[in-house]
């Protein structure tokens, strides 16, 4: 089991009551083509403990023949950077993160990792290395304690604690009632989006994975607890590879790479200042505040 993964594991779960709910549940499955069990070559190795280099080269893949979406995509992060992704909706910037976990396979070109064919290595392995955080975080009923250390189970209280600090999540835990000991309820609802938020940051950092991929929430959340958030992001994402599907302005000037995306081709990619001094794609993205990106409202172009 992989505890990154329980959104899917949960759609999953959803299909197969479909399935025995005896609604038309092949049609569904081919409309949005759920992913199929993936499974690891007879000579699977181990994916040692990576650096975090990571390449896409030229990556093809569709979800059905008629619909190409990426093709022929090359990119490469290097171990430690930060690449946020945007583009608009329908990009393919999901897709990108969806591959590099090993969701779908590619159907042409290669994905490495420290030059490793993420084919080629044991899912397990690959996924230990590899952490997801949702855009919606998944938080299940529990202690808020039990919830940060769903990221490593074998971590002792004071690690969970340690995360937590790390990500500026403590001093908000401890001024709930109970504290660690706080119950989380349906889901988190009890909690405000900020506060989830941290929470699993704090689980991811714990788990401490070399490649992060970050769904960033577009929720709208209050000025404070925003810069809290930040700043816990900055921190979960210092010394790892990661990729995010960026929408707020702040994350996205700080990354080391800026990918543009548009119909599953890159356009540009750079820094903040080298893509804005192009005045093209990002350019007009950015003007319109990130708008278009599958982000909400929130933030207009505040510099
Ligand atoms: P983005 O994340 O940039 O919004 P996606 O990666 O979700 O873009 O989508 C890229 C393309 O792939 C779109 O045309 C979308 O409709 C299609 N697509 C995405 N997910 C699926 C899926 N599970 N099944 C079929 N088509 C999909």
């Amino acid at each position: 089991i992989n505890r990154f993964f329980d959104p899917i594991r949960d759609l999953s779960m959803q299909y197969n009551q479909l399935q025995r709910a005896g609604v038309a549940a092949e049609r569904i499955y081919h409309i949005l083509s759920v992913p199929v069990e993936i499974k690891d070559k007879e000579d699977a190795y181990e994916l040692p403990q990576v650096r975090g280099d990571v390449k896409f080269e030229n990556v093809v893949f569709h979800y059905s023949e008629e619909h190409p979406v990426l093709r022929g995509l090359t990119l490469e992060v290097k171990a430690g950077q930060t690449a946020a992704i945007v583009g608009p909706t329908g990009a393919g910037k999901s897709t990108i993160i969806s591959l590099l976990t090993r969701f779908y396979d590619i159907k042409g070109g290669s994905i490495l990792i420290d030059g490793h064919d993420i084919r080629d290595v044991t899912q397990e392995s690959l996924r230990k290395q590899v952490g997801v955080v949702p855009q919606e975080p998944f938080l299940f009923t529990g202690t808020i304690r039990e919830n940060i250390r769903y990221g490593r189970l074998e971590a002792t209280d004071e690690e969970v604690e340690a995360a937590a600090k790390v990500v500026g999540a403590h001093e908000l835990i401890l001024h709930m009632e109970n504290g660690y000991e706080t119950m989380i309820r349906e889901r988190g609802r009890n909690l405000s989006m900020g506060q989830r938020q941290l929470i699993s940051f704090a689980r991811a950092l714990l788990a401490d994975p070399r490649i992060l991929i970050l769904d960033e929430a577009t929720a709208n959340i209050d000025t404070f607890t925003e810069m809290i958030v930040q700043e816990g992001l900055r921190k979960l994402l210092h010394g790892r590879t990661a990729f995010v599907i960026a929408h707020r302005l702040s994350t996205i000037k700080n990354a080391d790479l800026i990918v543009v995306l548009q119909k599953g081709q890159i356009v540009e990619q750079g820094t903040h200042d080298e893509l804005l001094d192009r005045n093209g794609a990002y350019a007009s993205l950015y003007a319109m505040g990130f708008r278009h990106t599958g982000s909400s409202e929130e933030e207009p172009a505040a510099v």
